[in-house]
């Protein structure tokens, strides 16, 4: 906080200002209207989930569940206190069985407390009656009492990270994989990763994403759902767009190539970095992920999973290919793209754009087949999408200056007197209601200041409101750009106005 009594957004946490927004609104349409043409539909999904969700879709050992989400432990549903210190036994062995069942958290901290609390409890209940408590006693109740406020005993739950988590909870949640045909799905919104912020990196961030899931893996949907992307990119004018693909197997094929390239990266592993060598042991395929200067020579000579799927997934992968030359699309194969999301198979993309440095993923996306059933849905559910990371987007239309949108008002109604009041009240609401923008100013001001501040709201015209033009029946209309100025009348002006 700067100052006493002032407030600041949280670090990595920013407001989206006025003009700003109207390009944010215009992306989300944009992309509501692309997505729609191809048949998909908008879900809006919570912002927060169990934990367990997040931790079981994206995997334990991914930066994101491991160091990036925001958890905490929600309120209990409604829990009957202990009145008295004689009634603790009993609240003790309901609170073990809800840990027990999982419906408190099963965690370090809760174990701790518990097993303490019951000792306290046992050497209570053995004090004999009618003695006096001693000191040690009476600290041992105080221990069992602070013990008890220690305890987390609401279910914990996440700041969504990402959202295909959710949209395939949901799809099984509500029996979709009845619907005909595949869900088409997309969403937008809010997603929140403990990072380090900075250009195009924040902690609340924004994305559009969209999802297939159904009973088909066909490679002519990952070639659509990719199609989609660039249509829609093409219709924001996003210049420089670079298509990276990648196969990265199934389950038959991608453990034997791990395990090859965890050797290999053995016999290397001194000359890695501290993060690439952990890496080794708990997720080797992200080590080819590294941006590391010293490490770039070496991962260059790692074994390749291309030379290493299995007949099923590399006929897919040509067909993928195969099918975007059908859309024209252009693209560039990166074996080095795995993607941080443990879920992802198979077909994996991801989209850069200028202006960006670092930071210039603007999409990632691929198959994610066995995410439904890992979610414990339906084994025969397969699933693609994407998320487009707004901020990102964002940034790089403005970079390249596609970012400029048309703000102001059409129109500024000064008008001077009671009676001009009155009747520019009136002309406002009709003009409001054929959809010119109009600023009314709430009290009467001077003629110079009133169009002084027309000027400085960089209005288009100027509509004049005074005793003569209503004397007249007409209004001056001022053209600000220019000063060119007439007199019309009600319709003449909506004409210009529609016109000019
Ligand atoms: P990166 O490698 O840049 O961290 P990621 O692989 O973690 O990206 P995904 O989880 O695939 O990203 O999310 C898809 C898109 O969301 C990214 O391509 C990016 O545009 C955007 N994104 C991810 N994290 C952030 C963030 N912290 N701030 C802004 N945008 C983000
Ligand atoms: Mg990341």
């Amino acid at each position: 906080m700067a100052e006493k009594g002032k407030f600041q957004a949280i670090k990595g946490v920013r407001d989206i200002l006025p003009p700003e927004s109207a390009l944010w609104n215009r992306v989300e349409q944009t992309a509501r209207e692309v997505f729609g043409t191809f048949g998909f539909a908008e879900i809006r999904l919570p912002i927060f989930e169990p934990t367990e969700l997040f931790a079981r879709a994206i995997g334990q050992e991914t930066d994101v569940v491991a160091k990036e989400m925001y958890t905490f432990v929600d309120r209990p549903e409604k829990l009957e206190e202990p009145e008295t210190i004689g009634k603790y036994g009993d609240f003790i062995t309901s609170i073990f069985r809800k840990y027990q069942s999982g419906e408190i958290p099963r965690n370090g901290y809760n174990e701790f407390a518990l097993l303490e609390m019951s000792k306290s409890w046992d050497r209570f209940k053995s004090l004999e009656h009618g003695k006096p408590v001693s000191h040690e006693e009476f600290d041992n109740v105080t221990r069992m009492l602070v013990l008890r406020h220690s305890l987390q005993l609401g279910p914990e739950v996440s700041l969504r990270p990402e959202a295909t988590a959710s949209v395939v909870r949901a799809y099984t949640e509500h029996g979709m994989q009845i619907l005909p045909g595949n869900a088409k799905l997309y969403y937008i919104g809010p997603m929140f990763r403990h990072e380090r912020p900075q250009k195009g990196r924040y902690r609340q961030f924004y994305q559009i994403g969209a999802e297939v899931l159904g009973a088909s893996d066909a490679p002519g949907i990952d070639a659509e759902v990719i199609e989609m992307l660039m249509r829609l990119f093409e219709r924001l004018k996003l210049k420089g767009a670079i298509l990276n693909i990648n196969s990265i197997g199934d389950k038959n094929c991608r453990p034997a190539y791990v395990e090859k390239l965890r050797a290999e990266l053995n016999k290397v592993r001194e000359q890695l970095g501290a993060d690439s060598q952990r890496r080794i042991e708990t997720n080797p395929l992200r080590v080819l992920d590294s941006k590391l200067e010293h490490e770039q020579a070496i991962i260059e000579k790692l074994p390749r999973i291309a030379e290493h799927l299995c007949d099923a997934c590399r006929a897919h992968y040509d067909e993928v290919k195969r099918q975007l030359g059908l859309r024209g699309i252009a693209y560039q194969e990166n074996w080095r793209l795995v993607r941080g999301l443990d879920y992802y198979m198979r077909t994996t993309f991801e989209i850069t754009a200028p202006g960006l440095g670092s930071q210039n993923a603007v999409c990632g996306g691929g198959r994610y087949d066995g995410l439904v059933e890992l979610l414990g849905g339906q084994a025969t559910t397969k699933g693609i999408g994407f998320a487009i990371g707004t901020d990102r987007l964002i940034l790089s239309l403005q970079e390249a200056g596609e970012g400029a949108v048309q703000s102001g008002f059409d129109v500024y109604l000064a008008w001077f007197g009671p009676a001009a009041q009155v009747a520019a009240i009136g002309l406002a609401r009709r003009l409001r209601d054929a959809g010119f923008v109009v600023e009314l100013p709430a009290v009467e001001m001077k003629f110079g200041k009133s169009l002084g501040l027309a000027d400085r709201l960089k209005a288009r015209h100027a509509v004049i409101m005074g005793d003569d033009e209503l004397a007249a029946g007409v209004v001056t209309v001022k053209r600000l750009s220019d000063g060119t100025q007439q007199k019309l009348s009600e319709a003449e002006l909506f004409s210009y106005l529609r016109a000019d």
